[in-house]
């Protein structure tokens, strides 16, 4: 006979031959999607229990890993970048347009996605120093991939600009009439008003609007800007809501948001000589403003910063306690968020996002936490000291 779970009843076979309209759970059924792109927010909010025991605060993760298309926040802003364009003219289905992107992951595979759901071509510059079952998995979603050597924002040869040449191209050609467009993330107001639109609403729903604090990272600033400006300014939460960054180290925007200045002149120096962010964790921590970062700086109330080696252990603990098994980005969200809930009133409610799974992180990040033989150690029961926090 059939094994039976204590937990799911058994399907009846009769449930699956009924008329589609007619719902046999005896209530309204929810529409089903047309398509992958019905895949895309909604995503759940959940306790994190051990930081929630550890803090004695409440501590929940919006899990963002869990959208349908590319497995990330980054679906919301594709696919919101995507209608925006189409809205304007700029983008055509089935007319070979072409959408550009300048991404070091995420953003590249929500595009590279929904491009083919939609009818479109995904053209994707990334700088050669990435890990490549990133790119690997860009070509299998069909997009074309240029690796470029890493260059300054400020060079014609920097990836983000070589997508914006290459979109130009495109249309300049003139030859099929077909267009470019260059999707620019950084820049885009279509970035953080996917946010404002979608997961602002939706955390405030899931929380009833009890919610004391909200901790993310910035990569584009999409993220903490757009749920930042819902929850502050639309909702009128301004005087009762703080909003903390979650920085990784090298990054200028802890600095910004304490001092007001991103870098010391050393500091801008070594930044320079690097080109890059110094850190293991990928997906945050910039050294330039950005234009969705500038839209909610002001509604920033404090920054963390966290180190690489707080990020592994907070990521092993997850899978050790917990059962989460995420991405580097994540970890240092909830680094953040268990350092912010210490700083709070006991009880007080605290959201942060788990971006995307640990899956795509395999071969740097936890690799390196493999590497330092934290996989064997014991981590104890106190999360607090194996941080190093207090
Ligand atoms: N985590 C990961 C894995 C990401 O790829 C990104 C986006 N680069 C972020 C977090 C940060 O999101 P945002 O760009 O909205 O600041």
């Amino acid at each position: 006979s059939r094994p039976t779970s204590t937990y799911l009843p058994p399907v009846k076979l009769e449930d699956h031959t009924r008329s589609a309209r007619h719902s046999v759970v005896g209530r309204p059924t929810p529409p089903i999607p047309e398509g992958i792109e019905g895949c895309i927010g909604n995503t759940p909010l959940f306790k994190i229990k051990s930081l929630s025991e550890a803090t004695g605060c409440e501590i929940f993760a919006k899990a963002e890993f869990l959208n349908g298309a590319g497995g990330s926040p980054k679906d919301r802003v594709a696919l919101n970048m995507i209608q925006m364009a189409e809205e304007e003219g700029l983008l055509t289905p089935g007319h070979g347009d072409t959408i550009y992107e300048g991404t070091v992951g995420s953003t590249g595979i929500s595009l590279a996605t929904l491009a083919r759901a939609k009818g479109y071509r995904a053209y994707i510059c990334m700088p050669n120093d990435q890990a490549k079952e990133k790119s690997d998995l860009l070509h299998h979603l069909g997009a074309t991939v240029e690796r470029v050597t890493p260059a300054p924002i400020t060079s014609t040869e920097h990836f983000v600009n070589l997508a914006r040449k290459r979109a130009s191209e495109q249309t300049a050609s003139g030859e099929d009439a077909s267009k470019g467009f260059f999707a620019d993330q950084f820049e885009s107001t279509a970035n953080y008003l996917a946010h404002f639109k979608t997961t602002g609403p939706e955390i405030w729903q899931q929380t009833g609007g009890q919610i004391d604090a909200f901790v993310a990272g910035a990569g584009t600033g999409g993220t903490i800007s757009g749920i930042s400006m819902y929850l502050k300014q639309e909702m009128g939460m301004a005087g009762a809501l703080r909003v903390v960054l979650a920085d990784p180290d090298g990054s200028g925007l802890y600095n910004k948001i304490k001092n007001g200045v991103m870098f010391s002149n050393t500091e801008r120096e070594g930044m320079r000589r690097r080109q890059q962010v110094d850190t293991i964790v990928e997906g945050i921590g910039i050294n330039r403003i950005t234009e969705n970062f500038e839209a909610g700086r002001e509604l920033i109330d404090d920054a963390v910063k966290v180190t690489d080696e707080q990020a592994m252990k907070m990521a092993r603990w997850l899978v050790e306690k917990d059962g989460i098994f995420c991405g580097s980005s994540s970890a240092v969200n909830c680094v953040a968020a268990l350092v912010t809930a210490l700083q709070m009133p006991k009880g007080s409610r605290i959201v942060t996002i788990l971006c995307d799974s640990g899956t795509r992180h395999l071969s740097k990040f936890w690799k390196k936490v493999a590497e330092s033989g934290m996989e064997e150690d014991d981590e104890g029961t106190d999360i607090i000291a194996v941080l190093g926090i207090r």
